[in-house]
């Protein structure tokens, strides 16, 4: 897989906000935040999208799930509740190819995220 600048961040050659860090994760702020809060938890190994995970990932992409819970129970954003997301490919609308889980919260969220525009005539 080619580098991404998410490798960069692991590897700290770019600065990122990081809320936490283990051996199999990181999270950190989103540079361009869609809501009042927005991170990123990646796996340090790198997965290009969601479809190249394989048997052993399973517990690393459930990991990343549990991570992001514990952070917001540590902020507290547990109790009003939060979207995860993780976009896949371009119609999913990924840009960056190193797989990450998508934490919005601080407000409500709307859904669902497209709706067809129905053409009445
Ligand atoms: P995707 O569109 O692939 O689902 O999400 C990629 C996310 O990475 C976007 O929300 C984008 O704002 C974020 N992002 C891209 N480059 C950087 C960066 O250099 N630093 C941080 N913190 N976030 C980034």
């Amino acid at each position: 897989m080619s580098e991404t600048i998410f490798t960069k961040i692991i590897a700290k050659e770019i600065p990122a906000e990081i809320l936490y860090e283990d051996e199999q994760a990181l999270a950190f702020k989103d540079i361009n935040p869609q809501a009042p809060i927005h991170f990123l938890v990646i796996p340090k190994k790198p997965i290009a999208t969601i479809l190249d995970m394989t048997q052993d990932d399973k517990e690393l992409v459930g990991h990343m799930h549990f991570v992001a819970c514990e952070i917001a129970r540590e902020q507290g954003f547990d109790a009003d509740g939060f979207r995860t997301v993780m976009n896949c490919k371009e119609y999913g609308g990924q840009t960056v190819y190193h797989i990450h889980l998508h934490v919005l919260a601080g407000k409500p969220l709307g859904w669902p995220p497209y709706q067809e525009r129905l053409k009445v005539e």
